[in-house]
């Protein structure tokens, strides 16, 4: 399958570190959200990152201009009719994915592949709002896009193997390392990844620690390179809490229950680095 436009729904941390990949890797890149604000946030953010990337001497300034005019923007979703491929990068809330799935089943060519980077919610779930659950997949990147080399690639019950391996070649086209998951709660990643970072947040509740001592045990002790408390501000609460409630609300086995603390964090819009407080201030 020839995929020559891609599509981007969402232009947040992760949809527009996607888009940058995807056009450097030469396709022509629609990305859309629904406000020109986010959208524009978003290519202020690809721009920041080329810039640097000039400076550390890994592209040219032509090369910045070449990627930079392959992406086109939209507040329209109707706009991805022409791509070839989409994966939705928007809010980790299942209604919101169900109805752009919805949407996009509606508006885009009959070919298409249609890819969630949802954190968590069950891909055959996401599947089964539209009329092609063979060509929806999983394509769930890592945070931040450019710089991490994981892509986790999550077959639904339905997702064909045309579907499964134009995705997989496609990981590898944008320089990645794809690896396969099956769809259950959380998937791999997640599934390992968050109950650390909820058990971090316990123990911060619990008075274990402070912040700073969690993640220097974290950091020093077990050689990751940040600690859980500043990872969750990384990912952002709201969709750690969001996994949280996948694994939990799929396994019902309390071991998965969300922390009270994380709960509350995400009330009060303290939802780490993109509003400038989480577990750290940023402002
Ligand atoms: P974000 O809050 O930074 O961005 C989400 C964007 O989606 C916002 O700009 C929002 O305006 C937009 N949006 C909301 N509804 C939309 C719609 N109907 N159409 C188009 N755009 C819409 O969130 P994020 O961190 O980029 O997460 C996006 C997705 O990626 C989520 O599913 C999340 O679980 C997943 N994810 C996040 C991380 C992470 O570390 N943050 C890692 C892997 C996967």
């Amino acid at each position: 399958m020839e995929i020559k436009t891609f599509g981007v729904i969402g232009a947040g941390q992760m949809g527009n570190g996607i888009a940058q990949i995807a056009a450097t890797s030469g396709l022509n890149v629609i990305m859309s959200d629904i406000k020109e604000e986010f959208i524009q946030n978003g290519l202020n953010n690809i721009k920041k990152i080329l810039t640097k990337n000039i400076e550390k001497n890994r592209i040219t300034e032509e090369e910045k201009q070449g990627i930079l005019q392959r992406i086109t923007t939209s507040v329209d979703i109707k706009d991805m009719a022409s791509a070839d491929f989409v994966v939705e990068a928007a809010t980790e809330n299942e209604r919101l994915k169900f109805n752009i799935f919805k949407e996009l089943d509606q508006i885009m060519p009959e070919g298409a592949i249609l890819a969630t980077n949802t954190s968590s919610i069950p891909i055959g779930r996401i599947a089964s709002q539209t009329k092609r659950p063979e060509k929806v997949i999983g394509m769930h990147f890592m945070n931040p896009v450019p710089v991490m080399k994981l892509v986790e690639i999550i077959k639904g019950i339905a997702t064909s193997e045309e579907t499964f391996n134009a995705t997989w070649d496609l990981s590898v086209k944008f320089g990645k390392t794809p690896a396969l998951s099956e769809d259950f709660p959380g998937f791999i990643a997640n599934r390992i990844l968050l109950p650390m970072i909820n058990e971090a947040v316990y123990a911060l509740y619990h008075g274990v620690g402070t912040k700073e001592a969690i993640d220097t045990v974290m950091k020093l002790g077990m050689n990751h390179p940040m600690g859980p408390l500043a990872l969750a501000d990384l990912i952002g609460l709201d969709t750690c809490l969001a996994v949280m409630e996948t694994l939990y609300n799929g396994f019902k086995d309390s071991k998965y229950r969300p922390c009270p603390l994380l709960r509350k964090y995400v009330e009060a819009g303290w939802l780490g680095r993109k509003t400038g407080k989480g577990f750290y201030d940023y402002k």
